[in-house]
């Protein structure tokens, strides 16, 4: 079985075949036949896109035009042409599995597209304006380009659908809840994923274990996962909630915006801007987004960027005080995405302060570039991993489970 996956990003569409068989899904991630993205985020009018091949084709072009469905279009139209073809035809492909970041209260697990999802996912637009439209566009591109295909929803909140209401609920007026104003939490397909993926490394059944997940990329959110369900989460009713971002700011003192609104002239678009774009590790560094350079410059003397390391770190340790006492335990703390796979500095800063519980890492192992291993030293009394989140293959498994 031919699946595709779609992950619609703010400006980007990455997208990936898998070929599956159709009795059982294999135990790991088989590498996808063909890998494509279109980027939007340089000038107007143009696409860049990227396509590469497991046989190590590869292509990069940029495309002029104004419609993101015929970019999208050019890009699937490369699996069928010149070096990157992988085959004959797009009827070739069986299913289509859409990540879509937003499912609201009524999207508890992955479903078929229907009419009525669809307007479901545009519904919930208003709270996820950068993601749920993208997603959608790219729904409506393969129904114009392959009329009759199953196509798949799954959702970054679905996962958290099991918060107890004691988590899930804010503290405001209780109509809240009946406005849908709640904790939602997101990067779902990650933690999920990695879930298991952890239970499969510890040769555990996951539904016996105690896991925080720490998804530290470009936005960065916790769970505590219990049984293999989700108990608790950093982010909630947006992706903004919880820890300190690459640009977000993560939780701040909810008084802080009446008193920007209320005496220094700040406009909704402005306060958005700010909280989303502007602060985080780049507000306070003034340096960047990105945890690399971050790290440079604190090598060069910066305190700007020491100062924002820190303040990472320290809301990284607390958030997962947090996340432990919901558990009452740990049996083990993983790592994933840009920041938890790759920086071995926020690894053992977030792992030192967890010392009294007997957790010890491996120094050495977690500087040797570790994927899919476990870099606590034997005598830790809970393990560490660091897995490499598969959020493509996560739509594409569970795709695969839905329509059979
Ligand atoms: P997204 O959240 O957009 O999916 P990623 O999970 O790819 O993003 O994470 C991107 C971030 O990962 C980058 O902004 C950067 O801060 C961080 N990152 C990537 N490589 C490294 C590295 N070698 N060391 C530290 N941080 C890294």
């Amino acid at each position: 079985m031919k699946i595709l996956v779609l992950n619609a990003g703010s400006s980007s569409q990455k997208s990936c075949l898998y070929e599956i068989a159709d009795e059982a899904l294999p135990t790991q991630a088989p590498q996808p036949l063909w890998e494509g993205k279109v980027n939007w985020t340089q000038d107007k009018g143009v696409a860049e896109v990227e396509v590469k091949t497991a046989t190590g084709a590869k292509l990069q072009e940029s495309i002029p035009g104004d419609s993101p469905q015929a970019h999208l279009t050019y890009m699937l139209n490369t699996l069928t042409r010149d070096v990157t073809k992988v085959i004959n035809q797009l009827s070739e492909i069986d299913l289509v599995g859409h990540r879509v970041v937003h499912g609201g209260q009524d999207y508890r697990e992955s479903v078929v597209i229907t009419e009525d999802v669809k307007k479901a996912i545009a519904n919930l637009s208003n709270l996820a304006p950068e993601h749920n439209p993208s997603a959608l566009a790219g729904i409506e591109a393969i129904e114009n380009i392959l009329e009759k295909v199953t196509q798949v929803a799954v959702f970054d909140t679905a996962f958290h659908s099991t918060l107890p209401d004691a988590v899930a609920i804010y503290p405001g007026p209780y109509e809240w809840v009946d406005q849908g104003i709640r904790r939602y939490g997101f990067h779902g397909i990650s933690h999920q994923y990695c879930s298991g993926r952890a239970a499969q490394i510890l040769g555990k059944d996951l539904a016996s274990l105690r896991l925080i997940t720490c998804h530290l990329g470009n936005g960065c959110s916790l769970a505590a996962v219990k049984n293999g369900r989700s108990i608790d989460t950093s982010m909630g009713f947006t992706p903004l909630e919880g820890l300190m971002m690459g640009s977000r700011s993560g939780s701040i003192d909810p008084g802080i915006l009446i008193h920007l609104l209320r005496y220094c002239d700040y406009s909704i678009k402005k306060l958005d801007y700010i909280l989303n774009k502007t602060s985080g590790l780049r507000g306070i560094s003034d340096i960047s987004s990105d945890m690399r350079e971050v790290t440079k410059a604190i090598a060069q003397g910066n305190t700007r960027a020491k100062l924002a390391w820190d303040m990472y770190v320290h809301r990284l340790r607390s958030g997962i005080g947090a996340m432990l006492t919901s558990l009452g335990g740990l049996d083990a703390l993983v790592f994933t995405a840009g920041v938890g796979e790759n920086s071995p500095g926020i690894r053992q800063a977030a792992c030192e302060a967890l010392g009294f519980l007997g957790l010890k890492i491996d120094l050495e192992k977690n500087q040797q570039q570790p994927v899919d291993e476990d870099i606590a030293t034997d005598d830790s009394a809970v393990r560490v991993l660091v897995i490499h989140t598969k959020e493509d293959w996560a739509i594409a498994q569970q795709s695969w489970q839905l329509l059979k």
